[in-house]
């Protein structure tokens, strides 16, 4: 039963972040309108239009009033989730995965947003400060492994930021920042080498001079914690 609310919660709270990143890339109120709405025709949807996974699958991914197609991102989102949580749920106790389920909060819709407008949506980063000073009240001994990882991480990605100037935008120190006094080194030192690495590949894949770097930092970050709780 706990294992479920925790899905039942993933699931929904995935639906309320696909509402803020529609909203967000398009430049919408995240509360103004009120009511969801078709992207395509406007029309307001119905509760029952709503609901969290069962509405996508039961509409067959389009929408019910104009029959476009509804981007597999909201049942991905929904999915992605509900299933985190109910990992954390299982594998952690009970301050721990509430951790975890605020990074994951966090983190998708900054990915989510960084892809499509390189832009990271301010409550993520305040967010995941948010999570590293409960944890650092958690287990204060290590308050100074914390302080030490976070300097040097700032002084090694400032002086990155001197050399490649246009390569990394404003965003990504605001999220680089927190996730270095979250984790203790040598993690830290990982998470600089695990999403530069992954940010790399990605931009030869792509031959893109110029991109996000915020997901890089946000999936890098997330797996390092999790394996900290699991482990340290
Ligand atoms: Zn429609």
């Amino acid at each position: 039963m706990w294992y479920f609310l925790n899905f039942l919660l993933g699931i929904i709270l995935g639906s309320f972040l696909n509402v803020i990143i529609y909203r967000s890339v398009e430049g919408i109120k995240i509360y103004d309108p009120p009511r969801s709405f078709c992207p395509i025709c406007k029309h307001q949807l119905k509760w029952y239009d709503n609901v969290p996974l069962l509405s996508y699958l039961l509409l067959r991914g389009k929408c019910r009033y104009c029959g476009s197609k509804i981007p597999f991102r909201y049942f991905f989102v929904e999915c992605i989730v509900g299933v985190l949580f109910l990992i954390h749920s299982i594998l952690f106790n009970y301050t721990e995965a509430i951790l975890l389920n605020i990074i994951v909060f966090a983190i998708i819709p900054a990915i989510f947003i960084d892809f499509s407008i390189m832009m990271i949506p301010d409550f993520s980063w305040i967010l995941i400060w948010t999570v590293s000073i409960i944890d650092l009240l958690l287990r204060y001994e290590l308050w100074y492994l914390k302080t030490l990882s976070l300097i040097t991480i700032m002084i090694i990605f400032l002086v990155i930021k001197k050399i490649y100037k246009e390569g990394l935008g404003e965003g990504d120190i605001y999220l680089i920042a927190p996730f270095s006094f979250l984790l203790i080194p040598p993690l830290s030192i990982y998470l600089l080498l695990f999403s530069s690495i992954s940010a790399l590949i990605y931009a030869i894949i792509k031959k893109n001079k110029i991109i996000p770097f915020g997901p890089f930092i946000s999936i890098s970050g997330y797996f390092l914690y999790f394996f900290m709780l699991k482990y340290y």
